[in-house]
């Protein structure tokens, strides 16, 4: 499993047999940092731009697109590049390689207009766990305390999801990480440096 985090909240994570998931690459990362990235399937968590972006969608050219009913009524494109797969909570893509199963998160009280659909991710890929916590503001969707996985995706950029001292004591409730990846950060990326410094005052691995 290889794994390559873009701006904001954006992922690919590649399986060993090549197959390219991407997750929530929008409105902060250049496209011409895209040139060349192809990828086989992709998901948005939920609509907002910093996580939903057609373009960088387009740019990315994925087979399929994995997306909730709100997303999915954002395209008006009728014969759009790639096929589109609607999907909702609780269910669990399997992309043979890669399996991605969807749960509810809380994306908080400071959103303007709160979307509808709010996805977190637990994905397993050769034999390993990600974590995905997508936009989460509380703790919401899973109970963490019996979960172990290799690479836990944590936002720590507050107002609209969890600050570093919120994402650190999620942390602390997992049974055993391997790594925690600060994201979500690009509006203040000094909330980086902050959860790298707290977790590791926790003894997590960052
Ligand atoms: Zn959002």
């Amino acid at each position: 499993m290889k794994l390559e985090q873009f701006e904001q909240s954006g992922l690919i994570i590649e399986a060993d047999n090549g197959y390219r998931f991407a997750i929530d690459i929008a409105c902060y990362t250049p496209l011409e940092k895209l040139e060349g990235k192809l990828v086989d399937a992709m998901l948005v968590t939920h609509r907002h731009g910093d996580h939903f972006d057609l373009e960088r969608i387009n740019k990315l050219s994925p087979k399929d697109l994995y997306l909730g009913q709100e997303c999915r009524e954002l395209i008006t494109d009728e014969s759009p590049s790639f096929n589109i797969h609607t999907v909702t909570t609780g269910e669990i893509i399997d992309l043979g390689s890669i399996k991605v199963k969807l749960f509810d998160v809380d994306h908080g009280p400071n959103v303007t207009a709160e979307p509808r659909e709010n996805f977190g991710l637990f994905i397993e890929v050769d034999g390993k766990k990600v974590f995905y916590t997508g936009e989460m503001f509380s703790p919401t969707g899973v109970d963490v305390s019996g979960i172990e996985a290799d690479v836990v995706f944590l936002p720590v950029g507050t107002f609209y999801t969890f600050g570093p001292e919120e994402a650190v004591t999620f942390a602390s409730q997992f049974k055993k990480v391997g790594k925690f990846i600060p994201m979500h950060y690009y509006k203040d990326p000094e909330t980086k440096d902050d959860f790298i410094r707290l977790a590791q005052e926790k003894g997590l691995n960052v």
